[in-house]
């Protein structure tokens, strides 16, 4: 089985639905709150763990009533939480406004997560385990970057989510080795807002790219070979909250399994797909089973090659 770890953050969503925003100084009232399990981490590690892989979690939560639900969230997923810390305090919150057109706001509070700024006793010999390391943005950059050097060190393939979008170290890009921005996260990257030229700007800094690009599909591109197009199946979206997470656990596991890029992407893609079919965000990521079943009604599409 692929064995997976994830480096990341664990978030408590405090979600309001709102006819419309507030603005400054405003109050509206609300149709609805729900508290929703995420966080950019947490969701990569569901996603990897309910598409086949054994996965563990490295990260923090804090020691008030979310971190347990957090905590519990990731266990009843099966994820591995034996290195997952309690840190004395909040956990990470993220304050969402939902509004009528499915525009949203959000602030996020670090928390816990801002107390992981080094890998912690046994993160390293977990990462030597495993078949790949999965980062994100939402954990303190210097932890980011000893986790990346570390599995780089150790032949660990390393997949970095740049999200929350922001300029990247040279020593996280060095250690990188496939890098799985969106559209708007490779356009800020780069400031090229074409996904083929910001791709191939990418590839001076890492070996292998792939950009996701919403209901459009997902683009690869690599130092020593042509750039191509995946589909996305066309679907009917009702919510693509963690669209992208969905497909980078779906992805990491098929790559782990050792199917070349095209084949990993388009099975991530049923994956995500499947996913924007239901509300939530860990809640609507699919389970292998489902995604295998979802993914024989794909196959044998045209590919694109850009
Ligand atoms: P993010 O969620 O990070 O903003 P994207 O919007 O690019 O990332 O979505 C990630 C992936 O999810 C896409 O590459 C695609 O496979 C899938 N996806 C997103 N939106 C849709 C959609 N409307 N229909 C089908 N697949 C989608």
């Amino acid at each position: 089985m692929t064995s997976i770890v994830v480096l990341g953050s664990t978030n408590m969503d405090l979600v309001a639905f709102v006819d419309r925003a507030p603005a400054r100084g405003e109050t509206v009232t609300g149709r609805e709150f729900r508290t929703i399990p995420g966080g950019k981490g947490a969701n990569q590690a569901v996603a990897a763990a309910r598409a086949g892989a054994d996965v563990s979690m490295i990260g923090a939560v804090g020691t008030d009533e979310f971190g347990a639900r957090l905590h519990a969230a990731l266990e009843s997923a099966g994820v591995d939480t034996d290195l997952l810390r309690a840190a004395e305090g909040p956990s990470g919150t993220a304050h969402i406004v939902v509004d009528d057109e499915g525009g949203n706001a959000i602030v996020v509070v670090p928390g816990a997560n801002g107390t992981v700024t080094s890998l912690d006793h046994g993160d390293e010999a977990l990462i030597a385990t495993s078949d790949a390391l999965l980062l994100q943005l939402e954990l303190p950059l210097s932890a980011v970057i000893e986790g990346a050097v570390t599995a780089r060190r150790l032949g660990v393939r390393t997949v970095l989510t740049p999200a929350p979008a922001r300029q990247l170290p040279p020593e996280l890009l060095a250690a990188t080795d496939l890098l799985v921005p969106n559209e708007h996260e490779a356009a800020a990257l780069t400031g090229l807002a074409d996904p083929r030229a910001a791709a191939t700007a990418l590839l001076a800094h890492v070996p292998e790219v792939v950009i996701t690009l919403g209901a459009a599909g997902s683009l690869y591109a690599a130092r020593d070979r042509e750039p191509f197009t995946v589909p996305a199946p066309h679907v009917r979206a009702v919510d693509t909250t963690a669209a992208g997470d969905t497909f980078v656990g779906a992805l990491a596991v098929a790559l782990g399994e050792g199917l070349p890029a095209r084949e990993a992407m388009a099975w991530a893609s049923t994956a995500a797909a499947l996913s924007v079919q239901r509300e939530g965000a860990s809640s609507s990521m699919p389970y292998r089973s489902e995604i295998d079943a979802a993914h024989d009604s794909f196959t044998g599409r045209e590919v694109d090659t850009v």
